[in-house]
């Protein structure tokens, strides 16, 4: 495929996702087919020859899409929503067509550059604390895009966990690390996602999971008797996992409680807000985040809630050096000449590659503002209060949590 034909092509591909988008509503929500459903309708082995576009689009309505799960239907309620527009679709194909790997300024200053100040922006809008922007006065923090909240987990658990085991060393330098390793808790609700235990099994710590109140929010009181226990037995706390906006009920962590708790005991805090961080943009929400101050990192998901298609998970760190100690590798043939002037992005998460993400977020940021962004998180929690209104109107139904934003 030449030029001529990119230009061809791709503009019947936007015919075609425009006609899909706009008639996504009419499909079944959910494909009827059974499990090995395409396997029969396609060869066996890969091409050997070229096939033309006509012939592999033509498949696509054909066999593609009857196995698709159509998650931007109006009727989709499945799971989490996942977020998407047209300024992140249009993003998102830029930053494939310039197709450069950014792990470190060097490799593409713009998509470095454009990531720190995006994130600054959007943690300006969310209201993070100021020691969370990369351009603050004297701050240490910023942010970063990882590809799923996932991730944002597991590596703050990472660095809280080297943080964990630099400290002990100084206290016992002729201990084995796979000893003090051996010593390390950690700590999150009942409610938090299962990403938490992921990231302790991969970080090969012991998970404490604490019962939350009948809120479904975990108290400060649980993780101090919790800790304090762990304290006696010989364990070393090091790292909770809070969450605002829980994957099962939307409940909210007491920030203001534990905040405290993990400062006395030198714990790193952690705050999950795949979800529900994007309402924090609105002001009438910020009061959900009350005692973000207490916080090491925080992640939310604009790939859920603002607009922004998958894969962007937005996390800021109170102190980068701290993240990047458990995770900086520094091979000859990926240094660079301004590394002391500039973030480096590959010492920030687990991948080397990373893609172009940010231009998307500054398209959606930019194409709807603040305000547009707002008026769209607005709407969806007025819904979710008709909804409620309805469902406790209905004998058949009750409601089971506390609705505070759009769940
Ligand atoms: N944390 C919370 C609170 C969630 O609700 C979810 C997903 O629903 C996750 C983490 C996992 O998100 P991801 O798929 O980005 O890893």
């Amino acid at each position: 495929m030449n030029v001529e034909d990119f230009r061809k092509n791709g503009k019947e591909m936007i015919d075609y996702i425009c006609d899909y988008v706009g008639g996504v509503g009419q499909r079944r929500v959910t494909p009827a087919v059974e499990p090995g459903y395409l396997r029969p309708l396609l060869p066996t082995t890969a091409p050997l020859k070229p096939e033309s576009w006509s012939d592999i689009m033509a498949d696509i309505e054909e066999k593609i899409m009857p196995g698709v799960t159509h998650w931007q239907h109006p009727r989709f309620h499945a799971y989490f929503p996942s977020g998407n527009s047209f300024p992140s679709i249009l993003g998102d194909m830029l930053s494939d067509a310039i197709g450069c790997i950014g792990f470190s300024w060097a490799a593409s200053p713009a998509c470095t550059e454009l990531e720190t100040i995006v994130l600054d922006w959007l943690g300006q809008a969310i209201g993070l604390p100021k020691e969370f922007l990369a351009f603050s006065e004297g701050s240490k923090g910023g942010g970063v895009i990882q590809g799923s909240a996932s991730e944002c987990v597991l590596v703050c658990m990472l660095s809280a966990r080297a943080q964990a085991i630099k400290k002990l060393k100084q206290q016992h330098p002729f201990v084995e690390e796979g000893v003090l390793l051996s010593k390390l808790m950690a700590y999150c609700s009942k409610e938090a996602h299962s990403c938490v235990e992921k990231a302790a099994m991969i970080c090969f710590v012991k998970l404490r999971i604490l019962e939350p109140d009948n809120n479904c929010s975990l108290r400060g009181a649980t993780l101090r008797q919790a800790m304090e226990e762990d304290v006696a037995m010989g364990q070393i706390p090091f790292f909770v996992s809070t969450t605002l906006g829980t994957t099962s009920c939307c409940s909210f962590d007491n920030l203001s409680e534990i905040g405290p708790v993990c400062s006395d005991l030198d714990v790193w805090m952690h705050v999950d807000s795949a979800y529900a961080g994007n309402a924090f943009i609105c002001e009438e929400f910020k009061p959900l985040m009350r005692g973000i101050e207490h916080a090491s990192s925080f992640n939310t998901n604009p790939n859920k809630w603002l607009l922004t298609n998958f894969d962007c998970s937005t996390m800021w760190v109170r102190d980068r050096f701290k993240l990047t100690q458990a995770l900086v590798v520094d091979p000859l043939y990926l240094q660079h000449n301004y590394s002391a002037q500039s973030i480096d992005y590959r010492h920030w998460g687990v991948p080397l590659s990373r893609r172009f993400r940010a231009l998307k977020l500054w398209f959606v940021l930019r194409s709807y503002g603040i305000d547009g962004l707002q008026r769209y998180i607005r709407n969806h929690c007025k819904l979710a209060k008709r909804f409620e209104q309805l469902v406790l109107k209905d004998s058949r139904f009750e409601v089971a949590n506390d609705v505070k934003v759009s769940f």
